[in-house]
């Protein structure tokens, strides 16, 4: 794509600044185009509501920022953010039980998403080398339904409306994306869609942890068991750059959430485990409670429209949007922008290149889509709509081997190892199904059961817990 001259990014949240990143190094000039302000410092937007919740950058798409930003891992780090090696350095109990922690393979990196956010595109557009329009709105596409020309904007301050060109036009635009209506209004027939609704919601407040906790504590996560054919409720305390905890308890569709202040600890009772409850009992509350509808797993299929536009592109939430439970949205954006970097260097400008680059874009979303679709539509309340045959047919036997595998990746180290690779989104899906990992199931030495959260004396010591948090529940 070597002749391509100007690229405009449509949003300039963490999908958009990546890509625009990648646009830099191949093309002559950039666009962004924002309808926020963009803070010049760790602060909250309107565009991004998700930053008032607790975010994970799992280590695949650490390691994909490094490559794009060099050095920026360690800058996160030295400014605070935490890295939780999974599952040293985490206790949870998920659908099948206590999780040994076992030695890390893979990593998360946990600080608040304003700080994220800020540090990375500080750091990109600091390069000068991308154009940013703020308080301007996207209102449809430019060209026609062979090529996609520019795009149409309107000025948020004065109303001015203008057509800006551009050679490569790349939505990311987020879960409010209007791309098909963009489409539509160039004749273009609709994009398919698939929808996978469990009904999550998020709620949010943030406590100071006591001394040294933030530091010397383990992530905390209990999660729901979406074999018990109930609303799930999710609660996990997560340490942020700034020597507090972030506490976010959520839920399927069926199961409440507290919006008042009040009503959160009593919440948190009703987790599978007290150990949340007893961690927020005392600690000090530095927010009120911050509540999200999150939206659906939705994704849409680009790739399978026969007469892709040339010149436009989509990536990001825009693209495929999952239930944050996973954490995913944030790598899978980075693998979009590592596959569009892909792209720019080898196709050149050839006919037919922007729907290549659109089909490896759309191929890394896959696992991170199935894999949380095929665990939501387990739960009670569930609305999907959806083509995906992998959803339908057959489920009750996959369900029966993923629960296998995680009765045993709980227990077994090595086979934990080769599904924290998958769930970071470091190795395929299809790991799961190779001869190798099967044959690990088999053979790897399974370790009994934990009744009660692992946590050390000395880490017990730190939050001064009460027995109960201790001598908890199994699994199931
Ligand atoms: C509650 C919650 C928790 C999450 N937790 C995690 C997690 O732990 N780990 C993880 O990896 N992911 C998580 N995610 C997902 C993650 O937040 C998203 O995947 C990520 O923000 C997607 O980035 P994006 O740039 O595609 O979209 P966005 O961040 O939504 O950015 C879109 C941008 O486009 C701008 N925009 C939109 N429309 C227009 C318009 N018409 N004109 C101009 N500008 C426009 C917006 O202002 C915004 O800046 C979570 C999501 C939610 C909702």
């Amino acid at each position: 794509m070597t002749e391509r001259k100007h690229g405009i990014v449509l949003g300039g949240g963490w999908a958009g600044l990546l890509a625009a990143h990648v646009l830099a190094r191949h093309l002559e000039s950039v666009t962004v185009v924002e309808r926020d302000v963009l803070p010049d410092g760790p602060r909250h937007r309107k565009g991004s509501p998700q930053a008032r919740h607790v975010h994970v950058l799992w280590s695949s798409g650490a390691r994909i920022v490094e490559s794009l930003l060099p050095g920026m891992v360690d800058r996160l780090l030295d400014a605070g953010a935490r890295r939780v090696g999974f599952h040293q350095d985490l206790v949870t109990l998920t659908s099948h039980g206590w999780q040994h922690r076992f030695p890390p393979r893979q990593y998360a990196i946990m600080c608040t998403r304003p700080f994220l956010d800020w540090m990375v595109r500080d750091r990109i557009l600091g390069t000068g080398r991308i154009a940013l329009r703020q308080r301007t709105e996207i209102l449809d596409l430019v060209g026609d339904a062979k090529r996609v020309t520019g795009v149409r904007l309107r000025d948020m301050d004065g109303g001015a409306v203008e057509s800006l060109e551009a050679d490569l036009v790349i939505d990311a635009s987020g879960r409010g994306s209007r791309l098909r209506h963009w489409l539509s209004a160039l004749s273009l027939p609709p994009l398919e869609e698939d929808v996978v609704d469990a009904g999550i919601a998020y709620a949010t407040r943030v406590y100071q942890a006591p001394p040294g906790a933030a530091a010397g504590f383990p992530a905390v996560n209990v999660a729901a068991d979406h074999r018990l054919r109930e609303p799930g409720r999710f609660g996990v305390v997560y340490p942020q750059e700034d020597g507090t905890w972030m506490v976010t308890l959520s839920c399927t569709r069926g199961a409440g959430l507290p919006t008042q202040d009040g009503d959160f600890l009593p919440y948190a009772e009703t987790l599978r485990h007290p150990l949340v409850a007893d961690l927020i009992s005392r600690a000090e509350p530095l927010t009120s409670v911050a509540v999200s509808r999150v939206g659906a797993n939705r994704r849409l299929y680009p790739e399978r429209l026969e007469g892709w536009p040339e010149g436009l592109l989509v990536l990001g939430d825009a693209l495929a949007a999952f239930n944050p439970i996973y954490g995913h949205g944030l790598s899978a954006a980075a693998r979009a922008a590592a596959a569009l970097d892909g792209e720019l260097r080898g196709s050149g400008g050839a006919p037919g290149a922007t729907r290549r680059a659109q089909q490896a874009i759309s191929a890394v979303v896959d696992d991170p889509w199935i894999m949380a679709a095929s665990k939501d539509v387990e739960y009670v309340n569930c609305r999907a709509n959806t083509t995906d045959p992998r959803l339908s047919g057959g489920v009750a036997a996959r369900q029966r081997f993923s629960d296998l595998i995680a009765d045993r990746s709980i227990r077994s180290s090595a086979v934990c190892d080769v599904v924290t690779d998958v769930i970071s989104l470091t190795a395929p899906q299809s790991e799961l199904a190779s001869s190798r990992f099967l044959s690990l199931m088999h053979k790897d030495q399974v370790l009994p059961e934990l009744t009660a959260p692992p946590l050390t004396p000395d880490e017990l010591a730190l939050v001064d817990l009460n027995p109960r948090s201790t001598v908890g529940v199994g699994g199931s």
